[in-house]
């Protein structure tokens, strides 16, 4: 009986090397088959041509390379580009690459759809599949990393966890995914030029500040009133705002980062001044800053972009209390790859 192939890049480098070791080869060809694998981002074993055939062969006789094949991109006409990402067991997520004058941001996904229930979320309509792999996350960046450099001639200079699913859900993937990207064995990134956003899981903040992680975070507000919150968010209930700022406390003594709150304003749900003056005083608790986000409608009416003169007047109270806050409009919303809309539209298979 055939039994299956193990993934190669689950193995850490000093598991490779010990695999060479164990087939009557040096140590180094580990090295060698690692730096392939992770920064020069072979999809095959045949990729590896300072390696040689017999090693290659011997390779593909006990491992696979689950990587994942950017099945479509679309490009939409401000040069935002979305990718339907195919995963080896025929799943698909959905990543964007978003370039303005000065940088390239990739929008990751870390779940095969989403296990909560954000009411104003396409991606909340599909069901969770499964967890993305460490490596699954890895190569959503190194793709868009290749599209920037194609396209725009520079790399890559920031990445959000702002795609498909709940990135705290997957926690340990999506460390791990980081520890890759930012390794000099990777991509060399800064975490500083990485932000991980939630919808806000209070023992999960506490758990990435003792972990000292050095990326931002972002936690997806929308309103600073338990029961407007819970209404839009309905997985909210268990988490009221009092944990979440609590959580949010200890992040900030522990890593002093900033957080960063996304807030969209829908007309009849939080464009009120109870909603506003709520805001400011939960912008009061740790350092802060706010984007207000553009809604991106998703198919049906229930949800509507608040007035102009509701957001200034968001604005306004904030700058009036020294809170930083900016408007954020949407990107590539004509294919459908901005903020919450990532629902694998174009895909009838997979989710
Ligand atoms: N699950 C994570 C990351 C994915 S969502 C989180 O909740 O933060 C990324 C951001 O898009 C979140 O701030 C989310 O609230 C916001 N969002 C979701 N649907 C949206 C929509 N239709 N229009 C605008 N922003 C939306």
């Amino acid at each position: 009986m055939q039994t299956e192939k193990k993934d190669i890049r689950a193995l850490t480098k000093e598991q490779l090397r010990d695999f060479f070791v164990a087939n009557g080869d040096k140590a180094f060809r580990g090295n060698q088959v690692y730096e392939w694998l992770w920064s020069k981002n072979a999809h095959s074993f045949d990729d590896m041509t300072n390696v040689a055939k017999s090693t290659r062969q011997m390779l593909e006789d006990n491992f696979v390379i689950n990587h994942i094949h950017v099945d479509q991109m679309q490009q939409s006409s401000d040069g935002t580009v979305k990718n339907a990402v195919r995963l080896h067991d025929g799943l698909v997520v959905e990543s964007v690459l978003i370039p303005t004058e000065t940088r390239t941001t990739a929008c990751v996904s870390s779940q095969v759809g989403c296990s909560l229930d954000c009411n104003f979320c396409a991606t909340a309509r599909l069901k969770r599949m499964r967890n993305l792999n460490p490596d699954e996350i890895f190569d959503q960046v190194a793709a868009i990393d290749a599209e920037s450099r194609f396209y725009h001639n520079r790399p890559l200079s920031n990445i959000v966890f702002m795609g498909m699913g709940e990135p705290l859900m997957n926690y340990n993937n999506v460390i791990k995914a980081i520890d890759k990207i930012t390794s000099p064995e990777g991509l060399g990134m800064s975490p500083k030029r990485i932000t991980v956003s939630t919808s806000g899981l209070p023992k999960m903040i506490k758990k990435l500040a003792d972990d000292d992680v050095r990326f931002k975070l972002a936690v997806s507000l929308h309103s600073a009133i338990d029961e407007v919150r819970s209404r839009i968010m309905p997985f909210s209930e268990n988490f009221p705002l009092a944990d979440l700022r609590e959580s949010l406390e200890y992040w900030y003594k522990k890593t002093k980062s900033r957080v960063t709150y996304e807030y969209v304003v829908w007309k009849g749900i939080n464009d009120r001044k109870v909603d506003i003056d709520a805001l400011v005083k939960f912008c009061k608790y740790v350092p802060c800053k706010v984007n207000l986000i553009e809604y991106n409608p998703i198919d049906d009416g229930e949800f509507q972009q608040a007035d102009p003169e509701v957001i200034d007047a968001y604005i306004k109270a904030l700058e009036r209390n020294d809170i930083v806050a900016k408007v954020r409009r949407s990107r590539g919303k004509d294919i459908d790859a901005a903020c919450g809309q990532l629902a694998n539209k174009n895909e009838a298979a997979g989710v």
